[in-house]
């Protein structure tokens, strides 16, 4: 494909405007689909109701009236006459177009109908008349210095005379009657009809998914071939190690120990996926796991999505595991190259049995002696392929995912593959429901007040600042702007600490030290302690400007307290309406608030497909698309032996070239 800058039309500020969009290749801007369309179609003004959307053209009569509200806006009134009627046409906000609406000018407007005034509130007014048939307009995202006009002419320039690939093999595109994939990207950006608009988006998700689904297949078609290690376990030495544990095991994470144990001995290669709420304790069997690896003679690796929950989960497996004389390290991205090479020689020569650390662990040049065992933390964060990573670097380690992100069974398995699921439904006994407000900005002296109660009785209080993008100035200040608030409301009487993602390594931890000693009782921070924190004195969490936040995330910080048998309080504070936070006033059950995530936002983030960038479609919604997912997981399995074949050399490169992202 031509390269952006050989478009008619695009210039080095263009492409600079498109980036922001990310649009890089010819390729990004072809499949830069609208999200929606706007339906072109004139109204019949005699059928229309009051309250009616409708679309009319015509001609302006007479001088538009334009008045100045307040600064903020403005109403301009005129008459508009469609050669049958005169409307008066009420718009706010476009004073602007008032010298472009002179006597005369043919113009069509969109609004809703006042049957009473005979008037019409318009959102839009376009200076054209409307087309005599049906039409659909698609509709862009677009941003600062680009409009929508701007980028579908982009868009129409780029397809004249283009090849485009089609992946979908002739005997299934046959089978399915598609049209072929450049009719189908001409059709979308420039539809004739509704119907063919529908053909055409099927064809492409159709497409997405299946070359997802084929790269899926293959990844677990290789993995069946190749054994995993078998290993050997006396299981007397862990039940004594699971007697000396200071509280007892809860009787699904006895079930999940047995069921891990079996696929340790068993010499077909684990793949298993250990799913629990928030607090549900899986850290706990993640340890027992690794203690039964150690015992069979091979090395551990635990990932953590989090250089935070690294370090803390470093602490706890130091504080198991090393009275068994077993040696854990700590290894993370921004660590000192020093300390890293001295790790990575206690790993390549095996002095060193367990190794804690972020996605570093698999994705730098680490070498072990024998790992035996890869267990990733909060899997959901994490994308879904690094099976894919570890067998590159010709490594075969039995693997456990763990995660608090429930995945329902079915996409588990069809995104998966043959992977095995572990359930921990209960919580430890004696813990109390968390209780849930949510709370306007109005309402803060109550907060305070219920904050003073339990700082009063000695225990520690998270406050979340309104963070987004951990990156983004402006809202930094927000942190330090909710630490001058509580020192003003508590500085006499308690410390405050402030923890956030631009802190250095050092800095971090020595907060988060703090806070687990109870140096500090009111930990301010970002999200950036959202997944795993563990500190059971912490018993309220508030969190401010809440609407910002998914449900499953804020289910998430929820689970930083009601970690022990005291009760814990969640404040979730927002000044806007925000009608899906109840949901987490009535229901501490994490499964429920994951349905309802899906419900509200698709599937996208529960997976951590989008933010690992494994696969992201561009059009397929794996919710919405369910059906079309099933079909193409069909086909691309009956379909894979035959990728082999001379034909499919190209779509052989492809599935490689997008095999390794990450
Ligand atoms: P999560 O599943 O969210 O990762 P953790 O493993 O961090 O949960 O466990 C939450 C807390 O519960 C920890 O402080 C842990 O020590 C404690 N815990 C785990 N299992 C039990 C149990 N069976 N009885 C009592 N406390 C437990
Ligand atoms: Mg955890």
């Amino acid at each position: 494909m031509r390269p952006l800058e050989e478009i008619v039309g695009i210039g080095p500020r263009t492409i600079s405007i498109l980036k922001k969009l990310g649009i890089r290749r010819t390729e990004q801007l072809i499949t830069y689909y609208p999200f929606r369309y706007t339906i072109l179609n004139k109204t019949d003004m005699n059928q229309a109701q009051d309250g009616d959307k409708v679309m009319v053209d015509g001609t302006i009569e007479g001088i538009p009236r334009l008045y100045h509200i307040n600064r903020k806006l403005d109403k301009m009134n005129f008459q508009l006459n469609t050669g049958s009627l005169l409307l008066n046409i009420v718009i706010f906000n476009r004073g602007f177009l008032k010298n472009r609406l002179l006597l005369g000018t043919v113009i069509s407007v969109i609004g809703k109908y006042d049957r009473k005034h005979n008037q019409i509130v318009a959102s839009e007014l376009r200076f054209a008349s409307l087309p005599d048939h049906v039409e659909l307009e698609p509709v862009y995202h677009t941003t600062y210095g680009i409009t929508e006009k701007q980028i579908g002419t982009f868009i129409q320039t780029a397809l004249k005379d283009l090849e485009v690939q089609d992946w979908i093999p002739d005997s299934l595109c046959e089978h399915y009657q598609f049209l072929s994939k450049y009719e189908s990207i001409c059709e979308v950006h420039h539809p004739i009809s509704l119907e063919r608009v529908k053909e055409a988006r099927k064809r492409i998700k159709y497409e997405e998914l299946f070359l997802f689904m084929l790269k899926m297949s293959s990844l677990k078609h290789n993995k069946i071939m190749k054994l995993g290690l078998s290993h050997q376990i006396d299981w007397q030495k862990v039940e004594q190690f699971i007697k000396r544990i200071p509280f007892p095991l809860t009787e699904d994470q006895q079930k999940s120990v047995k069921e891990i144990y079996e696929d340790l001995v068993d010499e077909k290669r684990m793949n298993r996926l250990l799913q629990g709420d928030v607090g549900s304790g899986k850290t706990i069997v993640a340890i027992i796991s690794i203690y039964m690896n150690y015992l069979s003679g091979y090395q551990s690796a635990l990932m953590a999505p989090t250089e935070i929950l690294a370090t803390q989960h470093y602490g706890t497996l130091k504080h198991m595991l090393e009275p068994y004389g077993i040696e854990v390290a700590c290894l993370t991205g921004k660590m000192k190259v020093k300390e890293k090479r001295e790790i990575n020689a206690g790993l390549a020569i095996g002095s060193i049995s367990v190794v804690v650390g972020t996605h570093a662990l698999i994705s730098e040049s680490v070498l072990y002696q024998n790992l035996g065992l890869v267990i990733t933390d909060e899997q959901h964060r994490f994308g879904v392929n690094q099976r894919a990573n570890l067998k590159n670097k010709g490594m075969m380690p039995d693997i456990l995912y763990m995660s608090a992100t429930p995945i329902p069974r079915t996409y588990a398995l069809t995104l998966y593959g043959d992977m095995d699921i572990s359930n921990i439904k209960t919580r430890p006994k004696g813990r109390k429901e968390i209780i849930t407000y949510l709370k306007k900005e109005t309402e803060i002296r109550e907060v305070l007040e219920l904050m003073y109660q339990q700082l009063k009785e000695g225990h520690q209080v998270y406050v979340i600042a309104p963070l987004i993008e951990e990156s983004d100035k402006i809202d930094l200040t927000n942190v330090y702007e909710l630490e001058t608030k509580m020192k003003l409301a508590f500085g006499k009487l308690f410390q405050i600490g402030v923890l956030h993602g631009k802190l250095s390594n050092v800095e971090k931890e020595e907060i988060m030290d703090q806070f687990q000693k109870n140096e500090i009782q009111i930990l301010i921070s970002t999200t950036v302690i959202e997944v795993g924190v563990d500190v059971a004195n912490a018993t309220m969490m508030v969190v401010f400007d809440s609407y910002r936040f998914g449900l499953s995330a804020l289910h998430q910080l929820r689970g930083r307290v009601g970690r022990n048998d005291l009760q814990s309080y969640f404040v979730m504070i927002s000044s806007r309406e925000a009608e899906r936070l109840h949901i987490l006033e009535k229901t501490n059950d994490g499964f429920k608030v994951s349905e309802e995530d899906f419900l509200l936002r698709g599937s996208g983030d529960l997976f951590g497909i989008k933010q690992s960038g494994d696969m992201v479609f561009q059009m397929a919604d794996l919710k919405r698309d369910f059906e079309i997912l099933l079909k193409a997981k069909e086909d691309s399995e009956a379909f894979l032996p035959h990728l082999e074949e001379e034909k499919y050399v190209k779509l052989r490169a492809f599935m490689e070239r997008s095999s390794d992202l990450d």
